[in-house]
């Protein structure tokens, strides 16, 4: 972990110098433990990326029944494209309110019901109608929705013909403040290569809650009424009678990245397998904070890599191989938008039917060991039934997480896996320290979203951590994965969640 978080490594951007000595490490050791080459006789699979770096050239223009506006590029919005192209635009474009941007069958809801959307862009809300409610029979109350997730109303914009879509931000309904839009949509985004998207909208991104009153006011409607609006089953788009224009210019170019994987063969059912991830990627160097300009990213996600290593070196020194196979997969591009998952889970090495779980582990806590287990995605899957026996065993609790509105499910490795109906486990301890209570853990947590998430703050920090928390979630990984890979069990996906094996997605 000190290894991997150190400067050398340089944050470890994929492509850069820093993806290349990451790599180097990670194929040095699956070599030392004997792991079997996962690609053939290769460690490493390629992932071909797009990076496209968009240059916002000016303010975007509204002009609404009561005058123009006008929004400062950062301040105010964030847009990109990610179309492969010199130039992206809205001319004029037709804003329309579609409440939070959702297509659900399940929840027999559709935001963009009755409207063509072709050539008119689309004003959505983050989250999804079930949060900050008390119903948890609707979408699934204050916990966020797979519709909820960003990354999923840009798939709906994009499927039903939008031109633009602009989300409005709301820093408890987003579950990240403002400057997390800034830094993670500003300056270059990599996307998978080799995908056509001449049909997705041209313009995606983000306006601050402010403009978004502003631009409501002005056409003569109120937000806080809309928002009510777009929680009622039946909401209807709501045109506003403004539109917008905003231009860019946009410089793209290709680039490998790689997946590390490497396993153990199962000794009597080879055929079926354990797969254990983390990404491996961070983001790499940025603006200085305090004179330090290297994003060593130790907890995201040098952590979770260092200790899957040490799962797969743990599995690798017993005297006897398991009886399924065990997989372990060291994913790229996880900061881009989970593209190494992605990537995998579309050109999987070993069959997904026959995958029978997804272990994922990213951020490891350094709070110290904990009388709780934290699941994040609770009651998907017959997962937690597995992981709590093992809980139990260390004497801890099972929790479901207890920020379910922030979508963190949504927000990992895991998810690719979801979506095909692989069943997926993603825990950590929690929330409740042996020794030192609640109220440290919270603490200790917020403390590291406000300063070091994401910031070059996030170093390895054997000073201030308690690693026995990092030995129990490591112990208790393996313990879940060694129960499966020495079994028969097919983990199940629970009635009513939106995942099911073998593939799909029932919206
Ligand atoms: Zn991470």
């Amino acid at each position: 972990m000190a290894a991997l978080a150190s400067d050398e490594f340089q944050g470890r951007m994929p492509c850069s110098i820093g993806e290349e000595k990451t790599v180097d490490y990670l194929v040095k050791e699956m070599k030392a433990m004997g792991l079997t080459p996962g690609n053939g006789d290769s460690y490493l699979q390629t992932v071909p990326l797009l990076e496209i770096d968009t240059k916002l050239t000016n303010d975007m223009s509204i002009s609404t029944k009561a005058g123009k506006m006008s929004l400062n590029p950062g301040t105010d919005y964030v847009v990109h494209t990610e179309r492969a192209v010199d130039k992206a635009e809205l001319l004029e474009s037709e804003l329309v309110f579609c409440g939070f941007g959702i297509i659900s069958e399940q929840d027999n809801w559709n935001d963009y019901a009755g409207i063509d959307m072709k050539g008119k862009t689309a004003v959505v809300l983050v989250n999804d109608p079930g949060f900050g409610g008390e119903d948890s029979t609707f979408f699934k109350g204050n916990t966020m929705t797979y519709g909820g997730r960003w990354s999923t109303k840009y798939d709906f914009a994009d499927k039903v013909g939008a031109d633009g879509l602009l989300i409005i931000h709301q820093t408890s309904m987003a579950g990240y403040p403002w400057f997390v839009v800034q830094s993670s949509w500003m300056g270059p985004q990599q996307n998978l290569a080799g995908i056509n998207r001449d049909n997705d909208c041209s313009v995606k991104g983000w306006i601050t809650i402010d403009k978004a009153q502003e631009l409501f006011k002005k056409s003569g409607e109120d937000l806080t009424e809309m928002i009510k609006a777009a929680r009622t089953p039946g909401f209807k788009p709501v045109e506003l009678g403004a539109t917008v224009s905003v231009e860019m210019e946009t410089t793209n170019s290709t680039c490998e990245s790689s997946n590390v994987i490497g396993y153990l063969p199962g000794s009597k059912y080879p055929d079926e397998y354990i797969l254990y991830t983390a990404h491996w990627d961070h983001i790499g160097t940025g603006d200085p904070v305090n004179g330090d300009s290297i994003y060593n990213g130790a907890l995201d996600n040098a952590s979770g890599t260092s200790t899957v290593l040490a799962i797969s070196e743990m599995f690798a020194n017993k005297e006897k191989a398991p009886e399924r196979s065990v997989v372990f997969l060291f994913v790229t591009a996880e900061e881009q938008g989970l593209l190494g998952s992605e990537y995998y889970a579309e050109n999987p090495l070993f069959p997904l039917d026959k995958t029978v779980a997804n272990l994922n582990m990213d951020g490891v806590n350094p709070a110290g060991a904990m009388k709780d287990l934290s699941i994040t995605g609770m009651g998907y899957s017959d997962m937690d039934d597995i992981a709590a026996a093992e809980a139990k065993k260390q004497d801890r609790y099972t929790i479901a997480e207890q920020e379910p509105e922030k979508g963190y499910f949504f927000r990992s490795d895991q998810f690719s896996f979801a979506k095909k109906g692989v069943p997926v486990f993603y825990g950590s301890g929690g929330f409740d320290h042996k020794e030192k209570g609640k109220e440290y853990v919270k603490e200790f947590s917020e403390n590291y979203i406000a300063k070091r998430y994401h910031a070059p703050a996030d170093n390895y920090d054997a000073d201030s951590w308690n690693f026995e928390g990092m030995l129990q979630d490591g112990q208790l990984y393996y313990n879940v994965g060694s129960k499966l890979a020495n079994s028969q069990q097919w983990p199940e996906w629970k009635s009513g969640s939106e995942f099911s094996r073998p593939k799909m997605m029932k919206n």
